[in-house]
């Protein structure tokens, strides 16, 4: 059966049709640029139409539309709505809609690419899987921040986390390499790509996780501050001169290895930069390193226990120094009892089977349960 996955993000649309028997991919392909003159692709409901045509045409994957079975959508925000993902119907619109404010460069591309496959690839059941929806699990200790509860009933301000399909997919990869079932595990999945993020994967489901309300918070990542002490806002805020604007260029797209080190927001260049013997570039490193480490050690105390570490990402599937440092670490702690693995994420795949999932038990009720 083919599912054809699809990921708009704020300015490209990514994608990928899978023969969901063989768990492997027949094409692949980005529509990059969107939005700029130059890309020939002037929004997000056109580059679905470019997508289709490359699929028909260009690469002569399939004949016709309707030897696709089911589409599946990378949506970044579900609010507190989604704990799973769920068929793409009037109402699951109007609620991605309505998250929009939470994720106001993510959401509404996504919508724009749901709108558009409704048109040209009419009548194929259309999923949404949320990053966010791994984490709904999280209990309140652990997504209520410390300000008045009023700004949590008037705005939704809450935890919810992100990446929330690529940790799944570890952790369920994790207990399949382990041997061992994943409702007896104790996990500390650890996601580091351009953003980075780690969560406490206990019984299979999440108990915490690094990033919060917005994908700012917790690790140092390319170009995102993580955790910082929020006095810092209003005070430079007050010194600079600074606006809302401008404050969140820099906490979002001038910190992170780029604002510490001074070279680049690729970790490729601050690891090359650190063997010449920059100062800075091994500082961005350390606290990048430390704080992983910070969070390690917080998980395991929150689980009451750690099975095991699991290192994903661009960063975190290339970097082995990080894996050595962090095992080396806990070695005295947890005396080898938990093993630190590096396990390739896969989030398209996890889409196309929770979307091969629901298409299939929806058709096994319009037939009326019999397979
Ligand atoms: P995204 O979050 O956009 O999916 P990736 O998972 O591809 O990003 O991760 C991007 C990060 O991975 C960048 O910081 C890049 O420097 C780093 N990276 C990719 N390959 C390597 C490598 N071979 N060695 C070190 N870092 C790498």
């Amino acid at each position: 059966m083919l599912i054809l996955v699809i990921n708009c993000g704020s300015s490209s649309a990514k994608y990928q049709l899978f023969d969901i028997e063989s768990k492997r991919h027949i094409a692949k392909g980005i529509v990059e640029r969107i939005g700029e003159k130059r890309s020939g692709c002037e929004n997000h409901y056109e580059s679905i139409r470019i997508i289709k045509d490359r699929l028909l045409n260009d690469g002569a994957f399939v004949e016709s539309v309707s030897e696709i079975k089911g589409i599946g959508h990378r949506v970044v925000h579900g609010g507190e709505e989604f704990g799973e993902a769920v068929i793409i119907d009037k109402k699951v619109i109007e609620s991605i809609e309505m998250s929009s404010e939470l994720a106001p460069l993510h959401n509404p591309p996504s919508l724009e690419g749901i709108r558009a496959c409704k048109r040209y690839f009419p009548g194929i059941p259309q999923i949404a899987v949320f990053d966010t929806a791994f984490h709904q699990s999280i209990p309140p200790h652990a997504y209520i921040y410390g300000i008045p509860f009023i700004f949590y009933k008037k705005y939704k301000i809450r935890r919810y986390g992100f990446h929330g399909t690529s940790h799944r997919f570890v952790a369920n990869e994790a207990a399949r390499i382990l041997k061992k079932p994943i409702r007896k595990l104790k996990l500390v999945t650890v996601h580091l790509g351009n953003g980075c993020s780690m969560a406490a994967v206990l019984s299979g489901k999440s108990v915490d996780t690094t990033m919060g309300f917005t994908p700012l918070e917790g690790l140092l990542m390319g170009t995102r501050s993580g955790d910082l002490d929020p006095a810092i806002v209003t005070f430079l805020m007050e010194k600079e001169g600074f606006g809302i604007r401008r404050i969140n260029e820099i906490l979002n797209k001038e910190s992170g290895f780029l604002g510490v080190s001074g070279i680049s927001n690729d970790m490729r260049d601050v690891l090359s930069e650190m063997k010449k013997g920059n100062r800075r570039a091994a500082v961005a490193f350390e606290i990048f390193v430390y704080r992983i480490k910070k969070y390690i050690g917080a998980y395991a105390a929150v689980m009451g226990g750690l099975d095991a570490v699991v290192l994903t990402g661009g960063i975190g599937e290339n970097v082995t120094r990080i894996k050595k440092e962090l095992s080396r670490a806990f070695r005295p702690v947890l005396r080898g009892q938990a093993k630190f693995l590096i396990i390739p994420t896969n989030e398209e795949l996890l889409i196309a089977e929770d979307t091969y999932r629901l298409v299939r038990n929806k058709r096994l009720s319009a037939e009326g349960g019999s397979d």
